[in-house]
């Protein structure tokens, strides 16, 4: 949506009226944005990221209504003839970057057949080979199950020394860090030596990948991983799979299913099994992020609040013997005064009066000039 719409305004509030009647109040614009968007302001800025669903990011609020002239009563003043205009509202260029954020990391030694349980489990076709490093960059994939879905995410290559930087591991490695579980596959065929199978590369395989992970990240390792055996289709009769997973088992490698993604033998199954997994490890997830948001709390903007000080303003020479006064409150009171009529003037002078502005400007020499903010103020000092 964001690339064909790129500019978004909420609607205005409404003027107020007689008898001290409100206007009425701008309408909020929600957007919306899936999981995993982070903002960026034009200096490189993250402003906020929004990892869960329902999180919301205020980026820019509305501009203050301008009070009617009832507010300015007072002793001195028994009908005041001004009233504010109202704030403008406030402006922000923003860029969205979606992070991966997926439910289900899938990893593995090089053709193992990650990309190929992605292609059959969900609607994703990335490229199969039967050589290493044929995904270079990581798939996602939406798996449906009934009408609820999770994302995978197929890693491209794990191999030693992918922690150090070798292979093509190391790079994508951190797309995996933020999803909820591992499925790690292991590939019977790598096992299978002249139809026998040695339970033992197995076993090395899988704990050359562990160890990679725990390298790269002890947060990575202490995921949740589930362990799916893949290419069951290639062993033989006399290979009892039972055996095998009770053999891997004593090794402490527990067998969470076995499939083959070339037949999709077992793929349903596993499919439907991960999305009841996926729901608890997200629940656990927003818990974390939750508590990790008490104290390091998201940045929102808050543009009116930032330097909220009437007599917090600052002098600007400019070449052309005209001064710039900036300070976000004094800007808003320019912007918000209305310059046509003479009690809003005098009162917009008396308030700079009184935070010294007035004197300050004075104190400058041959002033022709004098800009608040981007306005020209000049006829109210006088010059
Ligand atoms: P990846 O590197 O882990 O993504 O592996 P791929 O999905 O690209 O698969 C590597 C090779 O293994 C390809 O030639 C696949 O066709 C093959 N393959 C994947 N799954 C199976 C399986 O269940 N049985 C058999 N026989 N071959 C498979
Ligand atoms: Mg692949």
């Amino acid at each position: 949506n964001f690339l064909s719409k790129k500019k978004y305004k909420a609607k205005a509030g409404g003027v107020g009226a007689k008898q001290r009647r409100h206007g009425k109040n701008g309408e909020d614009l929600f957007l919306k944005v899936p999981p995993g968007t982070i903002f960026i302001d034009n200096d490189g800025n993250i402003l906020a990221d929004l990892q869960n669903e329902g999180e919301e990011y205020k980026a820019v609020i509305g501009g203050r209504g301008g009070f009617g002239n009832w507010h300015f009563k007072s002793s001195t003043r028994q009908r005041p003839d001004f009233s504010e205009l109202g704030e403008p509202g406030t402006e922000l260029e923003l860029q969205l970057e979606l992070k991966l954020v997926a439910d289900v990391g899938i990893v593995g030694y090089p053709s193992v057949g990650k990309s190929s349980l992605i292609s059959v489990i969900s609607a994703a076709k990335p490229e199969i080979g039967a050589y290493e490093f044929t995904t270079i960059v990581p798939n996602l994939g939406v798996v449906n199950v009934d009408d609820r879905a999770y994302i995978v995410c197929d890693i491209p290559g794990i191999i030693e020394g992918a922690s150090d930087g070798k292979g093509l591991g190391h790079q994508f490695l951190r797309h995996i860090e933020r999803c909820g579980l591992l499925v790690h596959i292991l590939d019977i065929q790598r096992a299978l030596i002249t139809g026998e199978l040695d339970i033992n590369v197995l076993i090395d395989t899988y704990k050359k990948l562990r160890n990679e992970l725990k390298l790269y990240s002890p947060t990575l390792a202490e995921k949740k991983e589930l362990v799916v055996l893949n290419k069951i289709d290639l062993l033989s009769d006399d290979l009892n799979l039972d055996e095998i997973i009770k053999e891997l088992k004593k090794n402490d490698i527990e067998i969470f299913t076995s499939i083959s993604a070339a037949t999709r033998n077992g793929t349903d199954d596993l499919k439907n099994k991960l999305m009841p997994i996926v729901i608890e490890e997200r629940k656990k997830i927003k818990f974390v992020n939750d508590a990790l948001n008490e104290s390091d709390e998201i940045p929102v903007l808050r543009p009116q609040e930032q330097a909220d000080q009437m007599d917090a303003f600052t002098i600007e020479e400019l070449e052309d013997e005209s001064i710039r006064i900036k300070g976000a409150r004094i800007e808003q009171l320019s912007v918000m005064t209305d310059f046509n009529s003479d009690g809003a003037v005098r009162r917009f002078r008396d308030v700079c009066d009184r935070i010294g502005l007035l004197k300050a400007v004075k104190r400058h020499k041959d002033v022709k000039k004098v800009i608040i903010g981007e306005k020209n103020v000049s006829d109210a000092f006088d010059i």
